[in-house]
């Protein structure tokens, strides 16, 4: 009998046969999909010897969804996702035009998926731009709900943003916006609620993975009461509920030993973007507001050899979908040639979020030997010398191949 899957305050509890949806993707997804659901049902069947086994559901989202219900976004896949709690999915097209501004920032925004996690390390054989890459692991927080993704956007001369301006310019005779009718109006909310619990959720994950430090990223410097109350208010936390767990930056700048607590601190966006380049070894778990989480991932990711194998997660109390961060890459699609290992490693991701961590492990270093041995997709070959060219499915029955026997 298979079971659903329950997330309660963002914690999965899961039987041994758990339904869990998936989403194919468009363009490269489905050719990315089927390469992965093998790497997952050999691992999970090897960890448990039989025992356990994932019921894959499937649900429709995206141009399979058009094509077949008329809608990229069924009401009857929302519904799915509301009772089956967890999803994988592969990329989705971003629809041009209409009324859905992207699929993935509504499915975000519908479910409440605040916590956008996106561990970023480098695995061994991986080209990278970087001479140390082995030095680069971190896991970055981003809020997913809040900040200039929030939908308050408008075209300069409509009626909003023309009623905004008037409004701003009212506040302060001194202070105007010089260009009403030709100035675009874009509202960045940062809330107390919604920094809090994605803070919350970091500092949650340092202590269960047994990370040292967590920093805060921010532009508080320019934008005092969003971005700069975004870091008070990850303070003010850590304050009032985990002072036995975490000593902050400064408490320590001296020298004095943390001991078993996580470090707290705080860095301005755009010297994380250096630093990250220069120290990375220096930095742990980092939360962060939504824009600089989107571009900080993509940042890190490059780091350590680009979004073909980066993987996400989108994190709220009660649901959670696993994704690729890359997109569909049209001209590639149903030509078995591209990279799985982004919803190979979101599905590590999901299967660690699960509590499944043996079968993780195993595809973990089944994709690190496969890479190692230089039998990698053509994204990786044309970096590598001496690389044999596989392609997206031979690559995952290569991961299959090199999974270790005991972990
Ligand atoms: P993209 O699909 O990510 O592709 C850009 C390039 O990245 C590809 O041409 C390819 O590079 C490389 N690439 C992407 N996935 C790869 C993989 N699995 N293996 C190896 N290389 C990979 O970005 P895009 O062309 O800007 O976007 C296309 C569509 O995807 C848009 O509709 C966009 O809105 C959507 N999108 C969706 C998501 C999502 O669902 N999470 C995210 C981003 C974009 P080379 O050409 O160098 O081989």
């Amino acid at each position: 009998m298979a079971d659903i899957v329950k997330i309660v305050d963002g914690k999965a509890q899961v039987g041994d046969n758990p339904i869990v949806l998936f989403i194919e993707g468009d363009g490269i997804g489905p050719d990315i999909w089927r390469a992965s659901q093998a790497v997952f049902d050999a691992a999970v069947d090897k960890a448990y010897d039989g025992k356990r086994k994932i019921e894959w559901k499937e649900i429709l989202v995206g141009e399979k969804a058009l094509n077949q219900t008329g809608e990229y976004m069924p009401q009857e896949s929302l519904d799915l996702i509301k009772e089956y709690s967890l999803a994988i999915k592969g990329p989705l097209t971003t629809p041009v035009g209409g009324g859905i501004r992207s699929l993935n920032v509504a499915l975000r925004q519908i479910f409440d998926l605040y916590a956008c996690v996106r561990p970023v390390k480098w695995y061994k054989g991986v080209p990278s731009p970087m001479k140390r890459p082995d030095l680069f692991d971190i896991v970055l927080f981003r809020e997913n709900t809040e900040d200039v993704y929030s939908g308050f956007d408008y075209q300069a001369g409509s009626p909003e943003a023309l009623k905004i301006i008037e409004a701003v310019n009212s506040l302060n005779p001194d202070k105007q916006l010089p260009h009403i009718n030709t100035t675009g109006i874009g509202i960045k909310p940062i809330s107390a609620e919604g920094s809090k619990r994605l803070i919350k959720s970091s500092i949650e994950y340092a202590i269960k993975y047994g990370r040292k430090k967590v920093h805060l990223i921010h532009k508080g410097n320019i934008m005092k009461y969003t971005e700069g109350s975004f870091t008070d208010w990850g303070y003010e936390l850590a304050k009032a509920e985990y002072a036995d767990r975490v000593i902050t930056e400064e408490e320590v700048w001296d020298g004095a030993d943390p001991g078993d607590k996580i470090i707290l601190g705080n860095r301005i966006a755009d010297n994380t973007f250096q630093q990250l380049l220069l120290r990375p070894d220096e930095y742990d778990v980092l939360a962060t507001t939504n824009l600089n989480g989107d571009y900080l991932s993509d940042a890190a990711a490059a780091q350590v050899g680009g979004l073909g194998i980066a993987p996400g997660a989108n994190i709220g109390d009660n649901q959670a979908i696993f994704e690729a961060t890359h997109g569909t890459a049209p001209k590639y699609a149903g030509q078995d040639k591209v990279n799985p290992g982004s919803v190979i490693l979101s599905g590590v991701m999901m299967l660690e979020f699960m509590g499944w961590s043996e079968a993780a492990k195993l595809i973990e270093e089944g994709l690190e030997r496969a890479i190692e041995k230089k039998t990698v997709t053509y994204d990786f070959e044309r970096q590598m010398e001496g690389a044999t060219l596989l392609k997206c499915s031979e690559f995952g029955q290569a991961i299959v191949e090199n999974m270790p026997v005991k972990v």
